[in-house]
């Protein structure tokens, strides 16, 4: 059997045809491709507005500048994520609140959050983990409640549901990546949606350097960034964007064929819930404590597999460990769990059904 990695991004002919077209033209940065895949975004989440930006971690931090949250603020993140997620709440040097997931979903465990809610909490973070839209809608009521912003990372959900309704329009914002190990990727990139008109005309300026246009003229009126995406970027992924439908249906058939064959007692297979849709970013499973995870991944790898684990327990990473030094194994114990044990497994438009089946009887023949 020929190896077969993780991830392998889906790059057709027309997708680069549509890069090179970019490149003939000469308009390089933020021209007609960025505002055709901002109006695709924005159409595709049912935000009005769609912010494109150079990557999933910019769109986090242009939100949180733009919210004006800063030093003396606490931001609730799960204690399950890509790094990113906290990092950004450091980033504006705000204090990042974890809280810990739910083992069946990765999702942040809505029981546990308004325990966390204190007098100088400003923002809640959901992620929608692995592609799986996490209990937004109670997320947006606690948030209503205790009259906090929500700011969806939605980087790893493109298409993920609740009742039907797209992530990334449920918070007063919503961010999403486009990262090659997205569903569709621009290489590097992000979108940021909102239906605020004020704060999308606030990003639009940090974005590019504070710069606002007055009267015709080039007004700097913040201390902004770059956080531009080049068109040539917005090319690729303007393309890929018309398959996406396709995509996520074809993933959630591979998805089929593993919850169909996987059949070994110590892998715990992910639930979705019945009032969501998974879009099958990650396909992720936890393994029984009897088995030395690291050495499973090497082990497959060994046997033309490649996996990984899945996402960080944010607190136990050693910045977070140095800076806050919270108990996280006591506190966090479903987010250390998936971190210790948990796998991802590939799932992705190039593979088939057929290779989805030799690794299911690969992982059904694991020993210690
Ligand atoms: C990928 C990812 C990010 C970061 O996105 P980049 O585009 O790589 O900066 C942030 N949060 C989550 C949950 C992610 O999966």
């Amino acid at each position: 059997m020929d190896f077969i990695p993780l991830t392998s991004p889906d790059i057709r002919d027309e997708d680069i045809e549509a890069v090179v077209k970019v490149l003939r033209s000469g308009m390089l940065v933020q021209a007609q491709n960025v505002l055709d895949f901002e109006a695709s975004m924005a159409a595709f989440t049912h935000a009005e507005h769609a912010i494109a930006v150079s990557n999933g971690t910019a769109t986090l931090h242009l939100a949180l500048v733009a919210l004006g949250i800063k030093a003396g603020d606490e931001v609730i993140v799960p204690a399950l994520s890509y790094v990113a997620t906290a990092n950004v709440v450091e980033l504006v040097g705000a204090t990042p609140v974890f809280v810990d997931v739910d083992i069946d979903t990765f999702n942040i465990d809505v029981n546990a959050l308004e325990a966390k809610i204190t007098a100088r909490t400003k923002a809640i973070i959901p992620v929608h983990e692995f592609g799986l839209a996490c209990d937004i809608e109670t997320v947006m009521q606690l948030a209503q409640k205790h009259n906090l912003v929500v700011i969806e990372d939605a980087a790893c959900a493109l298409g993920a549901m609740q009742n039907g309704k797209q992530t990334g329009s449920f918070g007063t914002f919503g961010s999403f990546s486009f990262h090659p190990r997205k569903a569709v990727s621009s290489g590097e990139g992000g979108i940021l949606t909102t239906s605020d008109e004020a704060l999308a005309a606030k990003v639009r300026i940090l974005r590019n350097h504070g710069v606002e246009m007055q009267d015709g003229k080039m007004e700097f009126v913040e201390a902004g960034f770059n956080y531009r995406l080049t068109d040539f970027q917005a090319a690729l992924v303007n393309s890929q964007l018309k398959r996406l439908p396709q995509i996520i249906a074809y993933k959630n058939e591979l998805a089929e064929v593993y919850f169909n064959e996987i059949s070994h007692a110590a892998i715990k297979l992910p639930v979705v819930p019945s009032d969501r849709n998974h879009t099958w970013q990650t396909f992720h499973v936890v393994l029984d404590t009897v088995f030395d995870r690291d050495k499973v991944i090497a082990d497959l790898r060994e046997k033309g597999i490649g996996t990984n684990y899945g996402a960080q327990c944010i607190p136990a990473q050693q910045y977070y460990l140095k800076k806050y030094g919270l108990d996280f194994a006591k506190e966090f114990p479903n987010a250390l769990r998936a971190f210790r044990s948990g796998l991802a497994i590939p799932i992705y438009e190039k593979l088939q059904k057929e290779q989805i089946r030799q690794i299911a009887s690969v992982l059904n023949k694991l020993s210690r």
